[in-house]
């Protein structure tokens, strides 16, 4: 992404989709451990603009949770961001004091649904109060003011108001992730992060909270970096999508790009094991092995010990990012000139 997008100002449809909100450069997080350093993210790059949906996705322990811990600087100890920049709204907000990201950014500017959130509500306090507290800390809102909001909030996620006074254990699973994202929206963030928001929910739970999903980045122009192993929730909704794995983005794109044309041979793999109830019925597929461990990740290509097109360069030198199409980037030897 160059500088001159944040001068682009060309809109698609009622939303402003050029300005860039977010722009990841070459994060690397690791975690310090007494086995070794876990290099969990990995000089990781990427850009969201205002009203995007990007979808970040890859096998579990791929860095995707870790990449949005980092941008919303709640990496958990040992863990620690050793390098890169996160612009968000064009400032370095890595290089913000931690006073002033949190007064400033987290939850009014950036917030987080984070995984297996249902299970983050107090089981002993009401949801009204949960929600109502967001709202006094932040905004100054007085309590009464804080209760009518919080009416609102519930409302714009599809639960009865009514609710207000109800303790987490009197809902129903898919209600309290509900008001997980109610509070999230609480402070009206322009960046939103779900981590697996619909993880242990069943399909029809999870076919609503991606309707609200949807609903909220149409209504309020709020941009989203969804988070999941289901490449198949990704297409309902993103715009973009950075696949990851090892740490590492190995391709990213729009995603029609993405699902109708992959470049790299993970991500053919990873969409080959999508069971499709359209068209010809195909055998299924799947990638051999494992991910690797991140204390010792494979020289080269970090994905060569699992690829079936690998040649001799791949396990000796990493792959650049080269653009193989418009705004389609990809990391491997197969498309990059040495
Ligand atoms: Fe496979 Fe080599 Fe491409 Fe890695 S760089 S994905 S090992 S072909």
């Amino acid at each position: 992404m160059s500088r001159s997008d944040y001068q682009d100002t060309g809109c698609t449809g009622v939303l402003c989709v050029s300005e860039v909100l977010l722009e990841v450069r070459n994060l690397c997080t690791y975690f310090y451990t007494v086995k070794g350093i876990v290099r969990a993210v990995d000089d990781v790059s990427f850009s969201l603009r205002r009203g995007e949906v990007l979808g970040l996705a890859g096998e579990s322990g791929c860095g995707k949770s870790t990449t949005a811990y980092s941008i919303i600087r709640l990496v958990p100890p040992p863990g620690r961001i050793v390098k890169g920049e996160i612009f968000f709204e064009g400032r370095d907000i890595l290089r913000m004091s931690s006073e002033e990201f949190r007064t400033k950014i987290r939850w009014k500017k950036i917030s987080m649904i984070f995984q297996g959130a249902m299970n983050a509500l107090n089981p002993v306090y009401k949801i009204g109060d949960q929600i109502a507290e967001v709202l006094v800390l932040h905004e100054n809102l007085t309590k009464r003011e804080a209760y009518e909001k919080a009416r609102e909030l519930l409302k714009t996620v599809g639960i009865d108001p009514s609710r207000i006074n109800s303790y987490p254990h009197e809902l129903s699973g898919g209600m309290k992730q509900r008001v997980m994202i109610a509070m999230a929206l609480a402070l009206n963030p322009p960046l939103v992060i779900a981590d697996e928001p619909t993880t242990a929910l069943d399909v029809v739970v999870q076919a609503q909270i991606m309707n609200l999903l949807k609903r909220l980045q149409r209504e309020h122009g709020t941009s989203i970096i969804l988070i999941t192993h289901d490449l198949s929730l990704i297409a309902e909704i993103a715009n973009k999508v950075a696949i990851m794995y090892a740490g590492k983005i190995v391709e990213l794109g729009y995603s029609e790009q993405i699902y109708y044309n992959p470049y790299h041979p993970y991500t053919k793999g990873l969409l080959a094991s999508i069971p499709r109830i359209r068209g010809e019925i195909s055998k299924l597929e799947w990638i051999p092995g494992v991910p690797p461990d991140l204390r010792n990740p494979p020289p080269g290509c970090r994905f060569h010990p699992r690829c079936k097109y690998r040649f001799d360069l791949c396990s000796r030198e990493e792959p650049p990012m080269v653009e193989v199409e418009r705004e389609h980037y990809v990391a491997c030897w197969l498309y990059a000139k040495k």
